[in-house]
């Protein structure tokens, strides 16, 4: 009886992989490596057991997804492997609707085909754009302006379809803005060359290895006129999908979107500040243009969170800053070291 982690050796599944072994489940990932690494895998295994089982694997070979189901005792899924670099998916539209919708997909396929009705998928707060009123709750519209965040939508609703008409039942997750790493200083995020997102960023210009953090605006409809998230430490995030599994676990029926958040924004340069007096290093930075696409503001209304799965945010921005610090100064390579 085991629970099927795709995308298990990126920053967030690897996450979650650990928190459902502490939580007393089996866990087996899988992983194509295309944005993650094998020594996740081995960083995870040293948390849990060196026993976790793991399958390389492209969700997109079928036969190879039924090989996963036939030789493990699959109850549930908890989805997250795709692409998810926006601007990327602007210039690949048609390789992020082939990874993403294709993978979930095939994932689908083979839990109807092994009779596996319980899904926990990973959705993005992208799916609001920008909303008009906040915090944004899961009632709000929905309108992704990115084909990144459009794949996240289809997912969504290919979800919902099939959790209508077939013994399927979901919960699917808005992820705010995560961020920090395992308090071990083993387990965290490790993009592919220069970052996109801020905090792997601030992290470096924290650390020596970048110059100056360029501050995308500061014009913006917000207290300082920075942008501002609601960023979220990863492994509460990680607790969220622990919880999610309990309630599908306990009978719920149909596909229900949930945002996972802290419930507070934190602007950019409140961020900056935060990193700053936790590392002790100063954090220069330069404000330059905005940033094509991004959105003023955002911060997640968590009641449905609270209430359907039991779950509240319990680290802060200092803690997500500790935490992520520490893996930045244990790994400054990542895992490629
Ligand atoms: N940001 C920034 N400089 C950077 C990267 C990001 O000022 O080098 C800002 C960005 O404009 C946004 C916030 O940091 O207001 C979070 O951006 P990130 O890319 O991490 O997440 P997302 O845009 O997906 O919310």
């Amino acid at each position: 009886m085991a629970v099927l982690v795709t995308g298990g050796a990126g920053y967030i599944g690897s996450h979650t992989a650990v928190a459902l072994h502490d939580a007393g489940h089996e866990v087996v990932i899988v992983d194509n490596f295309a944005n993650s690494s094998p020594a996740a895998v081995d960083a995870v295994r040293a948390l849990t057991t060196e026993d976790l089982a793991f399958v390389e694997a492209d969700l997109l070979d079928d036969d190879a997804v039924r090989r996963v189901f036939e030789q493990h005792e699959i109850t549930g899924v908890v989805h997250f492997a795709a692409h998810k670099a926006v601007a990327e998916s602007v210039s690949e539209p048609s390789r992020y609707y082939r990874n993403n919708v294709g993978s979930l997909l095939g994932v689908l396929d083979a839990m109807l085909e092994h009779g596996v009705d319980r899904l926990v998928h990973s959705s993005s707060c992208t799916v609001y754009g920008q909303p008009e009123v906040l915090p944004v709750s899961e009632s709000a519209p929905v309108r992704a302006a990115s084909p990144y965040g459009r794949t996240k939508l289809v997912s969504e609703q290919i979800i919902s379809d099939v959790c209508a008409v077939r013994p399927l039942a979901a919960v699917m997750l808005r992820y705010f803005n995560p961020v920090g790493a395992h308090g071990s200083g083993t387990l965290g995020e490790d993009p592919n060359g220069i970052p996109n997102n801020l905090v792997p960023l601030v992290m470096q210009v924290a650390g020596g290895s970048r110059g100056k953090l360029p501050v995308f605006g500061d014009d913006y409809d917000t207290a300082d006129g920075s942008g501002v998230r609601d960023y979220v430490h990863v492994v509460d995030l990680a607790d969220a999908h622990v919880a999610a599994l309990e309630v599908l676990a306990g009978g719920h029926e149909g596909a229900t979107a949930v945002n996972v958040g802290t419930g507070s924004g934190t602007s950019v340069l409140e961020l900056i500040e935060a990193a700053r007096r936790v590392t002790g290093k100063a954090i220069p930075y330069e404000v330059v243009e905005r940033r094509p696409g991004d959105v003023a503001k955002t911060w997640a209304a968590v009641d449905l969170a609270h209430d359907f799965l039991g779950w509240r945010a319990k680290r802060g921005i200092e803690e997500m800053m500790r935490d992520h610090w520490r893996w930045h100064c244990e790994n400054p390579g990542g895992y490629r070291r």
